[in-house]
């Protein structure tokens, strides 16, 4: 046993031993008083030392609290020798009297000294526990009053002083009684037990305190031996409690926070007082009304702060909620999710038996539904995909949203089971979804990244950023389905291509960029380049198609694939549209004026086609040029189509009545790409790239193609294959039955001038353009 428990064992057999002498009673009177005296005044030395002991010990505020503990005790001390003076060689037991000041100093000093603490929970101010100490204190003192201490005063003729004193014993204890009780109630464990010692001695002290005052007021002392035990046993366990108070590490971490018993403590008491109070005047003929009205507004009053408590705790619990959820779709947030991966990954690295997996799933093209049908729609969108999702997750599984569309999901246990929730997720996909009376089918791109059960160690910053390096390499490949990440996708991830459309999505960058296109547009700077489409009939060229180009003062000629993205996010489609379509009028009217007449494509936004004066723009645009409508095709992306069909398919209506051609661009790459033949009257379909190229490898593509061609030629429509780099694919395709093509066997875009040579070398001899 170390010495310190010893001790405490020693003091305490020995405390025990004299409070069974001390209600016992034996040997002659003037031994008792002096052995008692005597007793007394070691004890409570015993106790200073201990308390001095701890404040020497530990540091800060803790120290400053036990010291202040220790004058309590000393001043305790003082008080026994006083006492002993004077019953032992004065022969007295004057009531009140010096040590009674000295006695009082106690109760007050351990109030101090508990209020400097450092045990509160944080949150809880110091001026809420003083204040919550007289409250207290002065409800236990009226139903003291009320029941024993007023007629205690009535019926003595005591002297101001003597009541003074007699009611400063238990305002002073039930104060330090009641801040020890609210502290006890906040404190953290390993302050626990030192306060409960120091809790119960300083209740012991009180009642004795109490006895005293009693049989002092009522002459009465056949209950000295109880007072002198709860004096012996308070003194004991406050020293035990200055003996047990370990010094504290650090700061303690996981703060409990406090009890619902703790908080309503200090309302039981008021409202035990004011029964108090009820009953002792309840009968009194003649009260006063406004007492009794007072009464009612101190219990109306309370009942308001139960309600403020009780909302304040519902509030921090929806905080502390709201913390860890994404405000949109209630699902968790990144900070939940980053946390349950890191706890998901720590259990995984303890049992090494679980696999983990998280998947990531980022919405294809959502902005086009942001942008096309307003953020609110895009925002009711969100809901029902993280619905979906939620849905078809396990209940065991984490989903969040980390992103304005990118969701992931966590899941453990078994690798195969993961697979299958990840397939299931992406289903919930099949259907539209419903938004503003619009069916969209959109669709997710998907990675997985798991570590299994015999992995090497993995940090969760690691996994997430495999799962997202998987989903866009499923992205990039567009290829519907899961995609499992593989090493191979860190090339992907990095190759400079990924590096170039991403541009646009790096923040810091994005905002430069931006302020770099405004720039641009405001002065003209971007420019066209130009692919023709070539008849696979005769090899002549059938009209061009205008992509918009942007010379960057650093970065040389920006693709529209590295700035397209900051145009939709940025509104600044519309500028976009008129300057491309100014520049590719003028061309062509500059080429007429040459002597060649040639039509000419321009790709709009989708969201643009729900501009009802598109038509009446475009009208005179051409008319200011004396260009006759037939010359211009407007190409617009199939998937953009989503949404607002109704206005699209009016725009589009009124634009082929005015003679302009309408292509349907990247046909093939979405997903209903046959009802929206079905709904919208168009001039030609524009067959997608990824759908051409593997024309030759892939069998069921080739199904696809030749059925669509066919089914496009019975509509009446031209078909313009995209993408044609082999002479192999142009020449299958022309067996199907298309019409026109595009792509780098002809040429890739060039610039004006080289479209101007390669137009007049063409119209001299169009088969050696096929082959130049
Ligand atoms: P798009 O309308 O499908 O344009 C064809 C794209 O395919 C062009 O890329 C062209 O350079 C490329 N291409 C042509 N032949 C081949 C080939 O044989 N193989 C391969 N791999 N690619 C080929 P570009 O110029 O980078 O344009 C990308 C997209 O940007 C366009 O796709 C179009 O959707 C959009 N875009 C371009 N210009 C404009 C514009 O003025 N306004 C709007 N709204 N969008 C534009
Ligand atoms: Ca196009
Ligand atoms: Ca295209």
């Amino acid at each position: 046993m170390p010495m310190v428990g010893r001790v405490g064992a020693v003091a305490t057999v020995a405390t025990l031993a004299f409070c069974v002498w001390l209600l016992g009673g034996w040997g002659s009177e003037d031994f008792r008083i002096a052995f008692e005296d005597n007793v007394f005044v070691v004890l409570s030395l015993f106790a200073t030392g201990c308390a001095a002991h701890t404040a020497f010990r530990c540091r800060g505020r803790q120290r400053i609290s036990a010291a202040f503990i220790a004058i309590g005790l000393a001043g305790w001390t003082v008080g026994s020798v006083l006492w002993a003076y004077y019953e032992w060689f004065l022969k007295v037991s004057p009531f009140p009297s010096a040590a009674d000041i000295a006695y009082l100093m106690l109760p007050l000093s351990i109030c101090i000294g508990l209020l400097i603490a450092p045990v509160g929970a944080s949150g809880y101010t110091y001026t809420r526990l003083t204040l919550d100490g007289f409250i207290v204190t002065a409800a236990f003192f009226q139903i003291g009053w009320l029941t024993i201490l007023g007629g205690l005063f009535e019926a003595g003729g005591a002297s101001r002083f003597a009541v003074g004193v007699a009611l400063a014993y238990p305002i002073a204890d039930l104060l330090a009684l009641t801040v020890a009780m609210l502290l006890l109630g906040r404190a953290p464990a390993p302050h626990r037990t030192p306060l409960t010692l120091l809790t119960v001695g300083m209740a012991l002290m009180t009642i004795a305190d109490s006895i005293f005052v009693y049989m002092n007021s009522h002459n009465d002392f056949r209950l000295t031996g109880y007072s002198s035990v709860g004096w012996a046993l308070g003194l004991l366990l406050i020293a035990l409690a200055g003996l047990c108070t370990g010094v504290p590490q650090q700061r303690v971490a996981g703060e409990r926070s406090f009890s619902q018993v703790a908080m309503w403590l200090p309302y039981v008491p008021i409202v035990i007082a004011i029964g108090a109070a009820v009953a002792r005047f309840g009968t009194t003929p003649g009260m006063p009304p406004a007492l009794i009205a007072s009464v009612l507004l101190i219990m109306l009053v309370l009942l308001r702060q139960f309600i403020v408590v009780a909302e304040n705790r519902r509030l921090l619990a929806a905080v502390a909620a709201q913390a860890m959820s994404d405000p949109l779709t209630g699902l968790a947030n990144r900070a939940l999710f980053q946390d349950r991966l890191e706890h998901a990954l720590a259990l995984h690295r303890r049992d090494n038996r679980q696999s983990v997996a998280v998947l990531s799933l980022d919405l294809d093209d959502f902005k086009l539904v942001n942008d096309g049908l307003g953020h609110p729609a895009g925002d009711q969108l969100l809901v029902q995909v993280a619905a979906r999702t939620l849905a078809r997750a396990r209940s065991s599984d984490t989903v969040a949203r980390i992103g304005g569309d990118e969701f992931v999901v966590l899941m453990e246990g078994d690798d195969v089971a993961s697979r299958e929730v990840a397939r299931e997720v992406l289903r919930a996909f099949d259907e539209p979804f419903v938004v503003d009376g619009h069916d969209l089918l959109l669709r997710p791109s998907a990675g997985l990244a798991m570590v299994s059960a015999d992995d090497a160690e993995v940090s969760p910053e690691l996994l997430l950023k495999q799962a997202d390096m998987a989903m866009y390499a499923a992205k990039r490949s567009r290829t519907p389905g899961v995609h499992t990440f593989s090493p191979a996708d860190v090339s992907v991830a990095d190759a400079p291509e990924r590096d170039r459309t991403a541009l646009a999505y790096d923040s810091t960058v994005a905002y430069k960029l931006l302020g770099q296109l405004r720039h641009a547009i405001d002065n003209q700077e971007l420019t066209l380049a130009y692919q023709p489409k070539f008849a696979l009939g005769d090899g002549s060229i059938v009209g061009v198609e205008a992509l918009v180009r942007w010379p960057h003062p650093d970065r040389g000629l920006l693709a529209p694939d590295q700035f397209l993205q900051l145009v939709r996010d940025h509104g600044l489609m519309r500028p976009i549209t008129e300057l491309v379509f100014a520049k590719a009028l003028d061309q062509i009217a500059q080429w007429r004026d040459l002597g060649l007449l040639v039509p000419v494509a321009v790709n709009v936004f989708a969201p643009s086609l729900s501009d009802s004066t598109l038509p009446e723009t475009v009208g005179r645009a051409l008319r200011r040029r004396g260009l006759p409508h037939e010359l211009l095709t407007i190409e617009i992306t199939e998937d953009l189509l989503l949404g607002n069909t109704e206005g699209a398919r009016e725009v589009i209506k009124r634009l082929r009545q005015s003679g302009v051609r309408v292509a349907i661009d990247d046909f093939g790459s979405g997903y209903s790409a046959l009802s929206y033949l079905r709904e919208l009257y168009v001039d030609e379909l524009k067959l997608d790239r990824a759908f051409v190229t593997t024309v030759l490898v892939d069998k069921r593509a080739a199904a696809i193609l030749r059925a669509v061609i066919d089914l496009a030629n019975e509509l009446g429509l031209t078909t313009v294959a995209e993408g044609v780099e082999d002479p192999e694919t142009a020449a299958l395709l022309r067996d199907y039955g298309c019409q026109v093509a595009q792509g780098y066997l002809y040429t890739a875009p060039l610039t004006p001038a080289a479209m101007l040579s390669l137009l007049r070398s063409s119209r001299q001899a169009p088969d050696e353009a096929i082959s130049s």
